[in-house]
């Protein structure tokens, strides 16, 4: 199960996971398999493999930027596929794009504060942090 001590070997605390795994899965930057977020979108204080504190970790408004930028870019252009194309009633833009638009910004808002906490660990390590 995600997030529960894990029974295998002690991570290399050196060692960093990869980019694409912790930020696509929500892992822990160092070990790559302790869950980052507990939650949708709270991190956790500690992770439950390494130990890493991740207390310090934050990603500000990045990924909120991501999501308003990216999803909103793209959620205006479907709209106007779908209003062009099939001409539906207003009720159907009512209903269709807040069911779309919010689970597709909470996903590419998680995706964004994982690779934004695990590019800030990488490299506030190297100036002698965590
Ligand atoms: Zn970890």
């Amino acid at each position: 199960m995600p997030g529960e001590p894990s029974s295998a070997a002690p991570p290399d605390p050196g060692g960093a996971a990869p980019l694409s795994t912790a930020a696509l899965f929500g892992r822990c930057p160092r070990c790559g398999r302790g869950a980052l977020f507990h939650g949708l979108l709270a991190v956790r204080e500690r992770c439950a493999v390494c130990g890493l504190d991740l207390r310090a970790q934050d990603a500000g408004d990045g990924p909120a930027v991501a999501a308003i930028f990216v999803v909103g870019a793209l959620a205006m252009l479907a709209a106007f596929v779908v209003e062009f194309r099939f001409e539906p009633p207003l009720w159907v833009h009512a209903a269709l794009w807040p069911a779309v638009v919010l689970p597709v910004s909470v996903l590419t808002m998680r995706v964004a504060k994982a690779a934004l906490i695990a590019l800030q660990w990488r490299h506030r390590r190297s100036a002698g942090g965590v």
